[in-house]
């Protein structure tokens, strides 16, 4: 199932997320985020932002790197990010719930994360690079947190009236969407 995807000004993508419970539907759920991840041509996709305010990501981004990114889909359930280190690198960061607005990110390269595969069985792992900035831009997501969030308040500026646009559905996009402020 294709879930109609969340866009800016919509509150659940501000609200507190809950941990996620291991139940019959939850193997479901996750088959249906990717669906529509992929539907959508995204490399990651947070449960806010089908609507759910739950601890839970999804993640596949081959598509940014056919190469090194191959057989890197996942599913982080109940994540913690533990660590991250490095020297901040910029890269140009879009979002499905933000269509047509793109802008260059800092992060830092690596971190350590702890989440629960599938199964439930916890794993902590590292990733550096463009996963890592992945994973970082979906865990934002269950933080309540956009990676405009990110950008000077110079550059947010320019996007204001965009963003404006968004929130009311005026925007061009290829897939379903879901506006706060449509009327
Ligand atoms: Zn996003």
């Amino acid at each position: 199932m294709i879930y109609a995807i969340v866009a800016y000004g919509d509150p659940v993508l501000r609200q507190k997320t809950a941990e996620v419970e291991f139940n019959a539907e939850l193997e479901k759920l996750v088959e249906d985020m990717f669906e529509t991840m992929y539907n959508a041509k995204g490399v990651g996709l947070a449960a806010p932002q089908i609507g759910k305010a739950l601890r839970l990501f999804v993640i596949d981004p081959e598509a940014m790197d056919e190469e090194n990114l191959k057989g890197q889909k996942k599913v982080f359930i109940n994540p913690t990010i533990l660590n991250q280190e490095g020297e901040p690198w910029p890269y140009e960061e879009g979002c499905l719930s933000i269509p047509d607005i793109h802008a260059d990110v800092n992060r830092m390269p690596k971190l350590t994360i702890k989440y629960q595969n599938l199964k439930g069985d916890w794993l902590t792992e590292e990733y550096d690079g463009l996963i890592a900035r992945v994973i970082q831009h979906e865990y934002d997501h269950i933080e309540g947190i956009l990676f405009i969030d990110h950008l000077t308040s110079f550059k947010k500026q320019l996007f204001k009236a965009k963003l404006q646009q968004i929130v009311k559905g005026n925007v061009e996009h290829k897939y379903r969407m879901r506006f706060a402020g449509k009327k």
